[in-house]
């Protein structure tokens, strides 16, 4: 049997379900804040006063490295989705539970058994702060989610063997949105994997898709890259193209089939705001743009993670004085980065209004293409799709580039573009555009799954 972790908070009922779960299911049940008292000899409060949290996670750390790969039932600590090596861990060839309860159904449960406070607060502040901190771990932590705040265990092991068992969708749900795929441009071999997993007679009905959304977006390596890395961790998930000029189709089809999460390409970045239950406070909102859609426990969260993939790359250049080029959606991700940097900002496009707009949300200067000659950048980054496949220009001529500047250009199709290429034979130091892709994925990877991701590992997956 496929092991079921639970996840939550102090309180959901984690091990009373667990207990449910094991005898029903004829598997063992494992405990781990138990397991941790058994190995260690001492009680949880005992590690946290003499020893301190930080001792009490890595001993954590380690056991959740040590339990049964299949036949378990594992009922887990609050605190242990915080932690993406344990996320790694427990996540691998599982099926994550998350049991959520409102605070009062909480606050009554954990009163009738006293733990040490985890803040200075009042339990009550105290479970609605944790939670509010914790929430995006438990949400990338769940492949399915249960609310026990009016539930028995019994009602609540059932749900869980049956969701387990036969998947979140129907197969009216499946087949219309294998009718959507159909109208996308999906490759052949993609399209054979799809209506296989929706529809075939060998199907796991477990399985979960999630994939970008975007007109057009058959370009896109992410399904390359994110299938390649459910292989590598053992997730349960299926990664595709929902490619549509209607976003509402596409938001349509990813709730009838309760997809995990959606990559948001153009055109879309700015109208699938609205969809959105919540969106990430600094940057998404602040961008104005979403580029990942997390859904969980019936919501769905929108976070921006482009603005991540540029800035990493470039935090040795704090303080730089650079040169943005373009200012669309891409542009607006970059800005943000390089202001969040500290970087003196100028930002050129080939219309100037524009540029002048998205100066002026980030207190940037702005200007005309040409200006650059004056500006004199340590920096350049490219944000248009000049140089994009097939077109073969290059935003910047070979005389506006020197050796003292670093050229970051955002366009990855193809690898080494025409800047890129220049500004190799000027001596530039230059940064491709696939550098953005692997971290803007890391970081969607990390809301989606709770896992952290090793560059390197990110490098070596994307074809
Ligand atoms: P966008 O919103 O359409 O904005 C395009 C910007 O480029 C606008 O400022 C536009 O200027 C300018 N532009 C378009 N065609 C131009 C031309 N022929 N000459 C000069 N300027 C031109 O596009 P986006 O979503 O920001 O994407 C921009 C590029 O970023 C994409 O093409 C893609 O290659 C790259 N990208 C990279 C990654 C990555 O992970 N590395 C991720 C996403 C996108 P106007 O204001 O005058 O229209």
């Amino acid at each position: 049997m496929k092991r079921i972790v639970l996840t939550g908070f102090r309180g959901t009922g984690k091990t009373e379900i667990g207990r449910v779960l094991s005898s029903r299911l004829n598997a063992a049940f494992i405990d781990t804040d138990e397991l941790i008292e058994t190995r260690t000899g001492r009680s949880i409060p005992d590690i946290f006063h003499y020893e301190g949290e930080e001792r009490f996670r890595s001993i954590e750390r380690e056991v959740m490295a040590s339990l049964p790969p299949k036949d378990v039932i594992i009922s887990t600590g609050g605190g242990v989705v915080c932690d993406p090596k344990n996320m790694e861990h427990l996540r691998r060839g599982s099926s994550v539970v998350l049991l959520v309860a409102d605070i009062d159904t909480i606050e009554k449960r954990l009163l009738k058994k006293p733990r040490p406070p985890l803040t200075g607060l009042p339990l009550h502040e105290e479970i609605a702060e944790m939670m509010d901190r914790r929430r995006q771990n438990y949400y990338a932590a769940s492949d399915f989610c249960i609310d026990t705040t009016e539930t028995s265990p019994e009602v609540a092991a059932e749900k869980i063997i049956a969701l387990t068992h036969n998947g979140v969708s129907s197969q009216v749900q499946r087949n219309t949105a294998l009718a959507f795929f159909k109208t996308g441009r999906l490759p052949p071999v993609a399209l054979i994997n799809l209506t296989e997993i929706l529809t075939g007679p060998d199907r796991d009905p477990t399985t979960r898709i999630m994939g970008v959304a975007g007109y057009p977006c058959a370009h896109s390596r992410s399904p390359g890259l994110f299938n390649a890395l459910f292989d590598y961790y053992q997730l349960n998930y299926h990664y595709t193209w929902f490619e549509d000029p209607e976003l509402d189709e596409i938001m349509d089809v990813a709730r009838a089939i309760d997809v995990k999460g959606l990559s948001v390409t153009i055109p879309f970045k700015r109208d699938v705001i609205k969809y959105l239950d919540e969106i990430d406070e600094h940057a998404a909102r602040e961008i104005g743009a979403v580029n990942t859609v997390v859904f969980a426990c019936g919501t769905a969260i929108g976070y921006n993670t482009d603005w991540l993939g540029v800035r990493k790359p470039l935090v040795s250049m704090k303080g730089a004085k650079a040169v943005l080029l373009g200012a669309g959606g891409v542009a607006a991700g970059a800005a943000y980065a390089l202001t969040d940097l500290d970087m003196d900002v100028t930002i050129l496009n080939r219309t100037p209004e524009n540029a002048k707009k998205l100066a002026e949300r980030f207190g940037c200067k702005w200007g005309s293409w040409d200006e650059i000659d004056r500006i004199k950048p340590e920096l350049v980054v490219n944000a248009t799709p000049l140089g994009m496949q097939p077109d073969t220009r290059s935003p910047l001529r070979e005389d506006q580039l020197n050796e003292n500047m670093t050229v970051f250009d955002l366009v990855y199709t193809p690898p080494v573009t025409p800047l890129i290429e220049a500004a190799r034979a000027k001596g530039c130091r230059t940064i491709s555009g696939i550098e953005m892709f692997i971290e803007q994925a890391r970081e969607q990877f990390y809301l989606f799954f709770g896992i952290d991701v090793p560059a390197e590992k990110m490098r070596e997956l994307t074809v």
